[in-house]
């Protein structure tokens, strides 16, 4: 599903001009189907789709970079010039603008962090765990759960 987001366009127009110098004239929208893709160019109708997972765990400026990758498709495509990535007018641009060559991997997985009530230790699992059954490995202490994180 595709989401149109005020902000998220707000944000695509100033990169565009403040990076690139040029007005972005189409539609910004978030795809919550994207998972390991940062965004995506549609050449069809210009418009951008951005994930909003990446822009939840990524800092503003690799956020910003993600960006930068698809206003670099925008563009080229609009002045006719190479705009997919074995292009040399995509990579040369790319560059220049410092934007992200491949989506971050640090997304996909997710895990847990639980702390040992007793002697504060901490520990990451993957899965969820049962924290009536198990306790910590060095003491034997309750474990709680703190937070999850993402990798
Ligand atoms: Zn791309
Ligand atoms: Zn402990």
């Amino acid at each position: 599903m595709e989401v149109l987001d005020l902000e998220l366009q707000t944000l695509v127009e100033q990169v565009s001009l403040e990076d690139f110098g040029l007005a972005f004239e189409h539609q910004a929208v978030w795809n919550n189907r994207l998972r390991t893709t940062g965004g995506l160019f549609y050449p069809m109708d210009c418009h951008l789709a951005f994930n909003p997972l990446m822009y939840q765990r990524l800092t503003s400026i690799q956020f910003r970079q993600i960006i930068r990758h698809e206003l670099c498709h925008y563009h080229l495509f609009r002045q006719k010039k190479g705009y997919q990535h074995r292009d040399r007018d995509f990579k040369n641009l790319l560059a220049k603008v410092d934007g992200l060559r491949y989506s971050p991997k640090v997304m996909s997985k997710k895990y847990r962090i639980y702390q040992c009530q007793k002697c504060g230790q901490e520990f990451k699992r993957v899965r969820q765990i049962d924290t009536k059954r198990f306790r910590c490995g060095r003491c034997s202490g309750k474990l709680i759960y703190q937070t999850t994180r993402y990798m």
